[in-house]
């Protein structure tokens, strides 16, 4: 294990924010996952986890006094239909893979940017597919020991798992899908399409994190002022779901700037760093006048769907 002190955590986010980590591990093989959680037991430290870093916000303002551990595992096998792939894969490769296996159906998986352990633990989809929907078990580190958990203990809902809940404290090692044959040349064309359906609506070659607001579903919105103004609201009503990107484009906050960061003019849910110098401080003050003016226009209060890595540091 290659444990290092006072690294930057910046480069390890698609982000590009974040402060120094007291101590960070590279981790390449499950063996050094373990050591590494052993270490910081040891330490009476907690463990923090970045995967491919792509829904993460990271503060800047203070050392982050725990062992992060960069999940970079990188095995994939397969067996007939059966595909095992450790947590740090990346979608687009694990697609690659089944694809040269002859193997299909993650075609959605290469338009979003995961790691394997981060996307089974928010159930990342796209274009009407999940991660759990071909999923047939996760092997975990819990309380110090490897254990296999199949589908369907794992609770997974939209965006949702176990995983997620705030007293969860498993290590995610490795999923195993069960995928089947198919037209490979076929599914390398959607996979390229789905693609292109991504960029055309979604920041790219620029620093952000994923969405950063929840779609908004607690309440409908029946001012009959605004349902004249905004009548599209008519409809999300409706479907009990708007999503909070219409309401920020909406109340006009397309291309909002706080420092380095400004609200994406591509899809108003975004947050870029365009010249990768923001810090924690802009984000924070850029959320808070989304939303005040969110809740300014519309009466709303839309919530945060991005990770704070603090918020997430476990005694694992
Ligand atoms: C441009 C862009 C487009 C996106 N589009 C979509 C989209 O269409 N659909 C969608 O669902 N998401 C989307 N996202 C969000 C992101 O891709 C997903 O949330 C993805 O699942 C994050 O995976 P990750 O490996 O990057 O996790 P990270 O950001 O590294 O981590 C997220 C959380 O998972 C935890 N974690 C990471 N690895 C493990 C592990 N092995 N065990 C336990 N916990 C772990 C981390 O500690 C953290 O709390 C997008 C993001 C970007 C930047």
């Amino acid at each position: 294990m290659n444990l290092q002190e006072h690294i930057s955590l910046k480069p390890y986010t698609t982000f590009r924010i974040g402060g120094n980590a007291r101590y960070f591990v590279i981790a390449k093989t499950e063996a050094e996952i373990i050591e590494a959680v052993a270490f910081a037991r040891e330490h009476q430290l907690p463990v923090g986890l970045i995967g491919a870093g792509c829904n993460l916000i990271i503060r800047d303002d203070q050392v982050i006094d725990a062992v992060i551990i960069k999940i970079a595992t990188q095995g994939v096998s397969i067996e007939g239909n059966e595909v095992y792939a450790e947590a740090g894969v990346s979608f687009s490769a694990l697609t690659a893979k089944t694809h040269q296996a002859g193997l299909v159906g993650l075609e959605w998986c290469p338009s979003v940017p995961a790691s394997v352990g981060g996307a089974i633990r928010g159930n990342a989809g796209a274009f009407g597919g999940e991660t759990k929907d071909l999923l047939t078990s996760v092997r975990v580190l819990r309380d110090g020991l490897v254990c296999e958990i199949p589908k369907d203990d794992i609770e997974f809902a939209y965006r949702y798992s176990m995983f997620k809940d705030s007293e969860n404290t498993d290590i995610i090692l490795s999923g195993l899908f069960t995928l089947q044959p198919g037209d490979v040349e076929e599914a390398r064309t959607q996979v390229r399409e789905f693609i292109q359906r991504k960029q055309q609506n979604q920041p790219v070659g620029v620093a952000c994190s994923g969405c950063i607001f929840q779609n908004y579903d607690e309440r409908k919105i029946t001012e009959q002022k605004l349902l004249n103004q905004y009548p599209q609201l008519v409809e999300f009503n409706k479907q009990g779901i708007i999503p909070s990107g219409y309401l920020i484009e909406q109340a006009g906050l397309k291309g909002t700037k706080v420092g380095g960061v400004e609200v994406s003019s591509k899809h108003a849910n975004y947050i870029i760093n365009p010249n990768n110098d923001a810090t924690f401080a802009d984000v924070q003050a850029l959320i808070t006048k989304i939303q005040d003016r969110v809740k300014e226009v519309f009466g709303v209060c839309i919530k945060e769907e991005a990770v704070y890595l603090d918020q997430y540091l476990r005694y694992r």
